[in-house]
């Protein structure tokens, strides 16, 4: 089969690989769509934390974002061929002490699909544990269900939050994850704010039901119960601090690896305001699609470009141009010549 590896910073490689055997427990799937995002391209680069603590290895299958067909399967999984299935990133053990605490996210033996233990979706062929899928419904097409990944984060940010009717939203970024969060809010808080940098996002966010976007540096100190940070720019963690009023929350998805300048701990403390980092939303797969399927999010709005997997190289080049505008850039794992 066909693969795209990343193999060392800054250089991918498509090249055939063995199709991987079956397993016990295991599905092998043909992958349809497969979302890039900063993580890939921290791996790309060689500056994932990953990397950096040693879990992950090049080279590496990536792609963790993504849907398919299901091939083949153990018939103890469940699953039959034909079945449509948006796959998890996290693969916890399930055997583990956290597991069986109910806390899978945390599991002391955690894989991750296309990150480090597990290959990705990157190829024509991917071999995933049976109760890593989630089943897709007809009503979920396939360029939508590549964003489900994604979107069970945002769904983990408002669920840990306790996001209400009466919540004023603030939504920082608009990114995949930002706009995901401007849609989940709009139906479940009384207002919500976009906050950026580039203005065809913050458009964006306004076609995606902000009631306003404010570009950074416009906004009001103190003005939002509710604040989910999903730049993962340094400097908006204390952004999100400034803007979030007493005894507000403070949600955390994006992932800055830089300290963030400003911070006072002492406000935290003397203001009530709670701290909460999103860390991903494992037990939210199968109620996202459904937000997907009833229309309370949408994915068209949010993908700027399609790759052929063959043209994955240039992919990643188009994710670092300095564009703009809808965010999320898919590859067709189904096409393989190199050419757009
Ligand atoms: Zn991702
Ligand atoms: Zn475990």
């Amino acid at each position: 089969m066909e693969a795209v590896t990343i193999v060392g910073p800054g250089r991918l490689k498509t090249a055939s690989v063995p199709v991987p055997e079956p397993l016990p427990g295991t599905v092998l799937v043909a992958p349809r769509y497969a979302g890039i995002c900063g993580t890939d391209l921290e791996l790309f680069h060689g500056t994932s934390s990953y990397l950096a603590d040693g879990r992950a290895a090049t080279p590496l299958i990536f792609g963790h974002e993504w849907c398919g067909r299901v091939v083949s399967a153990d018939p103890g999984t469940g699953w039959r061929p034909g079945d449509r299935v948006a796959g998890q990133t996290m693969v916890p053990c399930g055997g583990c002490a956290r597991c069986r605490a109910g806390r899978r996210g945390l599991c002391r033996r955690m894989r991750e699909v296309g990150l480090y233990g597990l290959d990705g979706a990157a190829a024509q062929y991917i071999r995933v544990p049976g109760h890593a899928l989630a089943r897709l419904p007809d009503t979920v097409p396939d360029r939508t269900a590549a964003l489900v990944e994604p979107a069970v984060t945002v769904v983990e940010s408002f669920a840990r939050t306790g996001c209400g009717f009466d919540d004023r939203v603030a939504v920082l970024g608009t990114g995949t994850i930002g706009l995901l969060a401007v849609q989940f809010a709009r139906r479940v808080a009384g207002r919500v704010d976009a906050v950026g940098v580039d203005p065809a996002g913050l458009a964006l966010a306004v076609r995606c039901g902000a009631d306003r976007a404010i570009p950074v540096g416009e906004t009001t100190a103190g003005s939002y119960s509710l604040v989910v940070e999903a730049s993962g720019a340094p400097e908006a963690f204390a952004h999100a601090l400034d803007l979030v009023e007493p005894g507000g929350r403070v949600g955390v998805i994006g992932v800055a690896n830089e300290p963030t300048a400003g911070v006072v701990a002492g406000s935290v403390a003397l203001r009530g305001v709670s701290v909460l980092g999103i860390q991903h939303g494992l037990d939210h797969y199968d109620r996202t699609i459904e937000l997907f399927a009833t229309g309370a999010l949408t994915a068209d709005p949010l993908i700027g470009a399609t790759f052929p997997a063959g043209a994955a190289a240039e992919a990643f080049a188009f994710m670092e141009s300095a564009r703009s505008g809808p965010p999320k850039v898919l590859l067709d794992l189904t096409e393989w010549k190199g050419d757009r």
